[in-house]
């Protein structure tokens, strides 16, 4: 790591040397399956970690590696492992920390699909998720127990715009040695700084900001340096010291690596296989490199047209955590770096004028995306939290007639016309 540079110089060149191989200024896209080894004693070097390298794009891709390797940086992490989508990335995170029998603590507001993976599918896998309320951190000790293993939650809460209060979220966690697992996706590494705050691991969708045009899906993992000193001698986390009977006896506690993203690669990635492919991850290394512009201009944006959308007679309420008296506005000052990302949601009291706004904005598609550089408008109650109960919606923030917003790159007086004409 290049432990001088700003977050905006690693995204541009951290991970790659443009002085080997032939050159190239861009990224090579290694779009390989497997590697040569040169002898049979590489070979085994390799799977026995004598020797690091290539070996299979399952494990490890030379591309996927430059993308893991500037996004960690830009992030200040000291490893991260790509992911074949955001959803995979939040799996592998707590997948990697939590087993059948064990319980991880999620916070109530969170992504639909979070949702549904932890309410639904790890409890089939034995897991438990306990419900906190990421802003009245007193509902987080008492779920506690010798089998927690994780604290869930998003810095910028997707759909809701919901500010976690991380501070003492994070002294919980540390006063009973238990990983906290930050998304970081609406705020991106530029907006929230996880590590900073004492966060162990951070997820992403980089379908979102990290692409920035929409242009395929993925996510990524990182980890905070030092986290080893979390994980080592932990009897929370038994699995990573003791031997590991899937990679002949292998103890992880003994490697001089970070060992969080390490197992998730080794283990996780190996046995279920969901990675990036080298040309998305090429998308993703495009798309950091002008996160930090984009990601101010998103929000610079969304602030104004939210200052607009509260002054409008027919909406009932604007959600957006850099407007004064919006209840997220003390943490937002605490915890972002002045600005608040591109999603805003507002009320406009019922389903039918909801509807009747989707349908009649020009400028704004109607698709269940954040982060593109074309502005988006979502009905969440009736697509992305279809699948949850009407209980399950209320508790994510969601009502019928609640519209959101992603801001895009466009001019924000146009955006804000095209609103006033469909708002009426
Ligand atoms: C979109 C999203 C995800 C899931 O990411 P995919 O890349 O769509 O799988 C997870 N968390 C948050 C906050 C998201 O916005």
């Amino acid at each position: 790591m290049s432990e001088s540079w700003k977050p905006e110089t690693a995204a541009i060149h951290a991970a790659y040397d443009n002085k080997i191989g032939e050159g190239t200024m861009a990224v090579p896209i290694y779009q390989t399956t497997a590697y040569e080894f040169g002898s049979a004693e590489t070979a085994a070097n390799r799977f026995a970690l004598r020797e690091l390298g290539n070996i299979y794009s399952r494990l490890n891709n030379p591309t996927t590696g430059v993308l893991e390797g500037r996004f960690a940086e830009v992030e200040g992490g000291a490893a991260a492992l790509a992911t074949s989508s955001g959803a995979a990335a939040v799996f592998y995170a707590i997948a990697n920390a939590a087993a059948s029998g064990e319980n991880i603590l999620v916070a109530n507001k969170i992504y639909g699909g979070t949702l549904s993976l932890t309410q639904h599918t790890l409890k089939r896998f034995g897991i438990e998720a306990r419900i906190f309320d990421p802003q009245d951190t007193s509902t987080i000790e008492p779920l506690i127990d010798g089998k927690t293993r994780a604290i869930v939650f998003e810095s910028i809460s997707n759909p809701s715009i919901d500010i976690a209060d991380v501070e003492p979220i994070v002294a919980i966690a540390k006063k009973h040695k238990i990983l906290t697992i930050v998304d970081n996706t609406v705020a991106t590494p530029y907006l929230f700084r996880p590590f900073d705050w004492g966060v162990d691991v951070s997820v992403h969708s980089l379908s979102k900001y990290t692409s920035g045009q929409g242009l395929g899906i993925g996510g990524i993992i990182v980890e905070r340096p030092n986290l080893n000193d979390l994980l080592i001698g932990n009897p929370r986390y038994a699995h990573f010291n003791e031997p590991d009977p899937s990679y002949h006896g292998l103890v992880y506690a003994q490697l001089p690596f970070p060992l969080f993203t390490l197992r998730a690669r080794l283990s996780l990635a190996r046995d279920i296989g969901a990675i990036p492919q080298a040309l998305t991850s090429w998308l993703f290394i495009q798309g950091l490199e002008t996160l930090n512009l984009r990601i101010a201009r998103h929000s610079e944006s969304a602030l104004a047209i939210a200052k607009w959308l509260k002054t409008h007679p027919k909406v009932k309420s604007v959600n957006y955590p850099l407007l004064e008296g919006d209840k997220n506005y003390g943490y937002a000052k605490k915890y972002l770096a002045g600005a608040a990302s591109g999603l805003i949601s507002f009320e406009v009291g019922d389903l039918e004028f909801a509807k009747k706004i989707l349908n009649t904005t020009k400028i704004f598609s109607r698709v269940v995306n954040i982060g593109d550089s074309k502005s988006i408008i979502t009905h969440s109650a009736s697509t992305t939290h279809q699948q949850l109960t009407d209980a399950e919606q209320a508790a994510c923030g969601i009502t019928p007639g609640l519209v959101r917003l992603s801001i895009g790159l466009e001019a924000s007086v146009d955006l804000i016309a095209d609103l006033k004409q469909a708002i009426g």
